[in-house]
């Protein structure tokens, strides 16, 4: 019988935490839940053995620069594996300061250059002139997103063949103020400075719970295979 559980990996959600994110965790496992499925919600932090294709979704959600320079010292151990995650189309969702952390690098305010992961072509750089603090709307592929982001960083591409951003920004600033885009999509994974939380929006709820049932269904399978030999 398949596996009616699906496993998230909150990434350092006791760091990564003070912009109310876990609501996007809380209304995948609502939604989860009206199909059937239970979840469990395991905090991947500081020091803990991780494999991401033990899971069906993976979060990181967003922080401020002093959490990100102390995760940001962790984060290298699971490079190899979130690599090949996200490399194979797996769902994820990084918001804001875990977005970042997908990227090459982020430069603070303070000058420090904090290490990202460096799985996706794309840097952040604060800039002196402003925090982009403020309600957002943008248009995505699955229609219209609302919400709120507070962030120094300016996310900039570096390889826009790649990478394809989430939206185009209609009110707030996304990326950065010179591109009028926000986030990026690269196959199932999505960065976003999307707070609010994003998941409220319904449309982009169910597009990535649909990408979460997929994976699930093709992880149970191989598991059974995996089994049978
Ligand atoms: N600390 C980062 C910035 O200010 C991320 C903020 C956030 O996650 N909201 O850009």
């Amino acid at each position: 019988m398949a596996s009616k559980t699906i496993k998230i990996a909150y990434l350092y959600e006791d760091l990564m935490n003070t912009y109310g994110d876990s609501g996007d965790v809380k209304i995948i496992r609502f939604l989860l839940k009206k199909q059937g499925y239970s979840t469990q919600i395991d905090n991947i932090s500081l020091g803990d053995k991780f494999d991401a294709f033990d899971y069906d979704f993976v979060f990181f959600g967003g922080g401020q620069d002093f959490e990100q320079t102390v995760i940001a010292k962790d984060l290298p151990r699971h490079k190899e594996t979130l690599t090949k995650y996200i490399n194979d189309g797996k769902p994820m969702l990084g918001v804001c300061g875990g977005y970042q952390l997908v990227g090459t690098y982020y430069k603070t305010n303070s000058g420090v250059t904090i290490k990202g992961l460096d799985i996706l072509p794309f840097h952040t750089v604060f800039k002196a002139d402003k925090r982009m603090i403020g309600d957002t709307r943008y248009m995505s592929e699955w229609g219209e997103v609302r919400a709120f982001e507070n962030h120094s960083g300016q996310t900039y591409f570096d390889d826009p063949d790649k990478l394809h951003p989430l939206g185009t920004m209609i009110e707030g600033y996304g990326n950065n103020p010179q591109d009028h885009v926000e986030g990026l999509r690269y196959r199932n994974f999505i960065g976003t400075y999307s707070h609010g939380p994003i998941l409220k929006n319904l449309n982009v709820a169910n597009a990535i719970v649909k990408m979460i049932l997929e994976w699930h269904d093709e992880r149970m399978k191989k598991a059974a295979a995996d089994k049978a030999v």
